[in-house]
């Protein structure tokens, strides 16, 4: 059923970027999360085994990993945005996502409006990114790009940067292993997230549409969402 060159056809190949909880992090050596449980319905659906392809966010939200043939699929807490629709065959909206902003617990930040002269950190390629850039004149910041969330927060920590904007939901559980990070304010950004195929892929991308459907109508998601993030 997969049309693509990469793999063969008992293998459904996953491009994502870790850590990035609760979506998709390392347990061990093996990829888990709510993006990797969904992946693994798709791959039951299709009858073929989940073979991950780590690579950085920028090449996935881009859509050139696809594109280029790297993996089948993306699963990488990615926001759905229109030119990542013109870029790739996007699925329909699984979760909904806002940004938030994240200090190290001793700063005396606590909105936007006190990050004036101060470094902020954002992933490469991410729609957090877009937005601490498209803000960064009105609030008088400086945007600093890393890699993957890990070298922010690591970087938060070392006091390398003020600051950092990124997807609320994996800042919130990644502060629960960072004592020396808080989380001061929510930015309501509405977003979705979908998973993303290559351009031409119409096969596959209906798979995973059905995949969701089916997923959201028995149940399944509902089980995976409370067992991955809650509430
Ligand atoms: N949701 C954000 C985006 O799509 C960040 C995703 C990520 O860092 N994995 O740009």
């Amino acid at each position: 059923a997969c049309t693509s060159d990469s793999g063969d056809d008992s293998t459904l190949t996953v491009c994502t970027n870790v850590p990035f909880e609760p979506f998709e992090f390392m347990d061990g050596n093996e990829y888990v999360g709510f993006d990797m449980d969904l992946m693994n319905l798709l791959a039951e659906r299709l009858d073929q085994t989940v073979e991950v392809v780590e690579i950085d966010f920028d090449s996935i939200g881009s859509g050139s990993a696809l594109n280029a043939g790297t993996c089948d699929i993306a699963a990488a807490g990615l926001t759905i945005t229109e030119e990542r629709q013109a870029a790739m065959g996007m699925s329909q909206a699984y979760y909904r996502a806002d940004q938030a902003l994240v200090v190290p617990s001793a700063s005396t930040v606590a909105t936007l409006d006190d990050l004036s002269g101060m470094q902020v950190a954002v992933q490469s390629g991410t729609t957090g990114e877009t937005y601490a850039n498209d803000h960064a004149g009105q609030y008088g910041y400086e945007v600093v790009a890393f890699e993957t969330m890990g070298d922010i927060a690591s970087a938060l920590s070392a006091g390398s940067v003020d600051a950092s904007i990124a997807d609320l939901a994996t800042w919130t559980d990644m502060i629960k292993d960072a004592p020396d990070l808080k989380l001061v304010q929510p930015i309501e950004t509405e977003e979705h997230y979908g998973f993303a195929v290559q351009k031409d892929d119409k096969e596959l991308l209906d798979e995973v549409n059905a995949m969701l459907d089916q997923a959201f109508k028995d149940g399944t998601y509902a089980e995976l969402y409370e067992k991955w993030i809650g509430e």
